[in-house]
């Protein structure tokens, strides 16, 4: 069988962590079987449709990197083809003209509740002849559900579903202004668009004995169909904008890694033994559908940090530096002039948990920080620390060998001379340099951050500690 996946977001917000996972399941699929992944919005509901998250959704896509192979198909653009089918089931007497007044509906409704019954169309106008009907007068299509038999299906997570025929009412599947609805797209979509393998949230596990009996009607072979459980906060309750950043966009935006989110995302609802770490080869590889949870499973924000970091520290830093350009550039932070950026990822994502944050921690190496960091400042640039800074700034200042094993002997040099530990020269001038307390290797911070800056630096160290002295 050739494979080919859909992934079918209706765009009525961004793409958020769970269409994000479903996208991606979708697409592992496909890579690994070498099939085709289609990606088709599903924008027949006008109303809550827009634009912006088209737009939202194709970025949120490419972010990632799950590129599809056909598509985006737009269901707004294939009304006719719609239409075509529902006329073509009409002819085939397998769906009806409906014209039951919503007074009516709502009154069976009514009675339906009071009875304890199913809650359904009671197939009124499922047998009016030609004679009995007035086609000019307002109405529905609806689909001639089987009354016998269950539609048994085998979902490839879920295992075995059946649902009898007697529990499905005649659906609407063209509205009175002749508007198909999702069920009925849905099927036509599938269909045509050659689907091998459904792969969706188990919000609609529901509607899929339904499609299933439109698609026989249709003469159709059925898809195979994998209904993936849905994603909890870490609060056990289902995943919602209440837990925070739920966007896709919003991840980029809070400084992960697209490799980090996809690594967490496949792993949220599917495992290959104790293996967390998962190269976009590795997971094509490995991922299998029948091996997704039948569990919902827990968002768990400590994961992805972890995850977030560990990739910042190994991914090629090319690929990271290329991801941090987008902060660096949010943050207005210039990065051409001075140390090469990609020199300092490795070293400084060590201490850091989002490219958001590393790109405001290497701030000091391309900018002369404002003021010091208050806690650091009062613990090392004390009057104590003067004569240390003066003898460090003589040397560095002397020596015309800019290099970090070179300034780290000056300091050392500084430290015996003066009879000090190491930390007493060390700290006072990282600090001095920094701006802050926390910094890699003090030879190698002095290197990257350059000489001018340092001396420079130094001097502003020696007057914090000048007008602390003359403030007593
Ligand atoms: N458009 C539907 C949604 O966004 C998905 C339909 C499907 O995958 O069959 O929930």
């Amino acid at each position: 069988m050739t494979v080919k996946t859909r992934f079918a977001p209706s765009p009525t917000g961004y793409l958020h962590v769970g269409g994000a996972r479903t996208a991606l399941y979708c697409w592992l699929y496909a890579k690994k079987q070498h099939g085709t992944f289609v990606l088709r919005i599903e924008d027949t509901d006008r109303e809550r449709s827009s634009d912006a998250s088209v737009q939202a959704i194709l970025d949120g896509m490419q972010w990632l990197g799950l590129e599809h192979d056909e598509g985006p198909y737009y269901q707004t653009k294939r009304f006719e083809r719609y239409a075509e089918v529902k006329e073509q089931l009409l002819a085939q007497g397998k769906a009806y003209r409906c014209y039951c007044s919503k007074e009516r509906l709502d009154a069976l409704r009514e009675q339906q509740m009071v009875n304890k019954d199913n809650i359904g169309y009671d197939g009124h106008c499922r047998n009016l002849s030609e004679d009995e009907q007035d086609v000019s007068k307002p109405h529905v299509i609806r689909f001639k559900n089987p009354l016998e038999g269950a539609v048994v299906f085998e979902d490839l997570i879920k295992g075995e579903i059946s649902v009898n025929n007697s529990e499905l009412d005649d659906l609407i599947i063209a509205r009175t202004d002749g508007t198909p609805t999702y069920n009925f797209t849905v099927v036509v979509d599938d269909l045509d668009m050659g689907i091998s393998h459904v792969i969706r949230g188990d919000d609609h596990v529901n509607n899929t004995p339904r499609q299933i009996n439109m698609m026989s009607a249709l003469n159709a072979q059925t898809p195979l169909f994998a209904h993936v459980p849905m994603i909890l906060g870490d609060d056990g309750k289902r995943l919602s904008k209440r837990h925070g950043a739920v966007s896709v966009m919003q991840y980029r935006d809070d400084g992960y890694l697209p490799q980090a989110l996809l690594n967490y995302l496949v792993r949220l609802g599917w495992s290959h033994g104790d293996q967390e770490v998962f190269s976009r080869d590795e997971m094509v590889e490995l991922f299998d559908i029948k091996d997704v949870n039948r569990a919902p499973s827990a968002f768990n924000t400590d994961k992805l940090n972890w995850l977030n970091q560990y990739y910042m520290k190994n991914l090629p830093a090319e690929e990271v530096a290329r991801h941090l350009q987008w902060h660096l550039n949010e943050q207005e932070l210039e990065v051409s002039h001075g140390v090469d950026v990609k020199l300092l990822i490795p070293e400084m994502a060590e201490r850091v948990k989002t490219l958001k944050e590393l790109a405001s921690a290497i701030r000091y190496f391309y900018q002369d920080y404002d003021s010091f960091d208050e806690k650091a400042a009062k613990k090392h640039l004390r009057p104590v620390a003067r004569q240390p800074l003066e003898l460090a700034k003589e040397k560095l200042a002397a020596t015309s060998d800019w290099s970090a094993d070179h300034l780290h002997s000056l300091v050392s040099q500084t430290a015996e001379q003066l009879e000090l530990g190491m930390g007493k020269v060390g700290m006072p001038l990282r600090v001095a340099v920094t701006g802050a307390g926390m910094s890699p290797d003090l030879g190698v911070t002095l290197e990257w951050i350059g000489k001018d800056a340092v001396l420079r630096r130094i001097d502003k160290a020696l007057e914090f500690i000048a007008q602390r002295e003359a403030n007593g």
